[in-house]
């Protein structure tokens, strides 16, 4: 399975609203595909999705399509994409951070074995442990009338898990919208919060003590990625469990997370943590530290979401679902049968590889000429 093409694909969906977060108000994913062919005309396929250019990180959509190009492409032909563990360490010594663009490169890799052995990936990370996973959606809406319409639309739909995204309003406003919330999907829909880096040490502890009252499942990054004293700190402060996303994107910031304690819930995904090696190793990480798992998103496509779904379907450590959501908020999508989704769930995919088939066609409507 030599490599003979790496090419690179921007591409630009707006999202169906736009989708307020602490640090930035969303209107539109920026998306890097990569897609790698071997010698034999085999296709696999990754993606990167940044949210409107390098906000969550300091990668953006052509960030990644330069690091590719350049850095990786040119010595990644001719190497045989059977070896995904020797090629993924090879890659991450010629390149330096970079995890969304190495993320999407070694999706493709995993993409191409599956389908040269006619097998779903989670197969290759040794099989599903679940049929379903349990899929929280995202509310991030401007007008608090509109977000209680859109929770009591999706409750009747059949969602179960609503997270909510804060830190982008005065405390008060966002313990009101919780307030609201929980009043209107009842005391058996599954709330959490997420104020995505938002808060300081201070504002953090009073945010989550008022918001104690309305039976959160856990709160998601209260303070900052760097803060990680301040996040065991808070974490044993409150009866909340707390969940660290952006302060948990390596291995290693896995295992600080363990050493230092309090913090009870990592947030897997796959373009932060360079992969689906990556993540498999953080998933282990937090289960022998006594913590358990979530896979997060960055509003994928169809593809993407795929390839985080064979991490949720593989990985026993994520007990507290996921929020593979992307393909319902974006405006399209780039592949010939989108993922499917059930009764406040994301169903399993069986294809083989990352189990979707990308449309070249539909694809090249929201790429960007470049
Ligand atoms: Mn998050």
């Amino acid at each position: 399975m030599k490599i003979a093409d790496v090419r690179l694909i921007l591409a630009d969906i707006p999202v169906k609203r736009p989708h307020k977060m602490s640090f930035t108000t969303l209107e539109a994913v920026n998306f890097a595909f990569v897609r790698v062919e071997t010698a034999d005309g085999l296709v696999g396929w990754g993606e990167a999705a940044c949210l409107g250019g390098p906000t969550w990180s300091e990668e953006s959509s052509e960030s990644v399509a330069v690091t590719i190009e350049r850095y990786i492409a040119p010595w990644l032909i001719g190497r045989d994409a059977t070896r995904i563990e020797a090629v993924s360490r090879e890659m991450a010594k010629r390149v330096q951070g970079n995890p969304f663009a190495r993320a999407a490169v070694e999706m493709a890799l995993w993409d191409l074995n599956g389908k040269a052995l006619g097998v779903p990936v989670h197969r290759l990370l040794g099989g599903r442990v679940r049929e379903s996973v349990p899929l929280s959606w995202s509310l991030a809406v401007e007008s608090p009338d509109a977000e209680v319409a859109e929770a009591r639309e999706k409750v009747a739909q059949g969602h179960r898990i609503f997270k909510i995204k804060t830190a982008a309003h005065p405390v008060a406003h966002d313990v009101e919208r919780v307030r609201r919330l929980r009043e209107a999907v009842g005391p058996d829909v599954s709330l959490r919060v997420d104020a995505n880096q938002g808060w300081d040490r201070a504002t953090a502890l009073q945010a989550i003590r008022a918001l104690e009252p309305f039976h959160l499942d856990f709160v998601e990054q209260p303070v900052a990625r760097w803060d990680g004293e301040g996040l065991a700190e808070i974490a044993r402060a409150v009866s909340v469990p707390v969940m660290a996303d952006e302060s948990c994107c390596s291995t290693h910031d896995a295992l600080a997370i363990a050493r230092r304690g309090g913090v009870s819930i990592l947030a897997l995904k796959l373009t932060k943590s360079a992969g689906i090696l990556g993540t498999m190793a953080i998933a282990r990480i937090a289960e022998a530290a006594g913590m358990s798992c979530y896979v997060g998103c960055m509003i994928e496509t169809s593809l993407g979401t795929a390839a985080y779904l064979q991490v949720a379907l593989a990985a026993a450590p994520v007990t507290w679902g996921c929020e593979l959501f992307g393909p319902l908020l974006l405006a399209g999508d780039v592949v010939r049968r989108p993922v499917q989704y059930a009764d406040g769930v994301i169903l399993a995919l069986d294809g083989p590889g990352l189990g979707v088939e990308i449309d070249e066609t539909l694809l090249k409507e929201w790429s960007r000429a470049r």
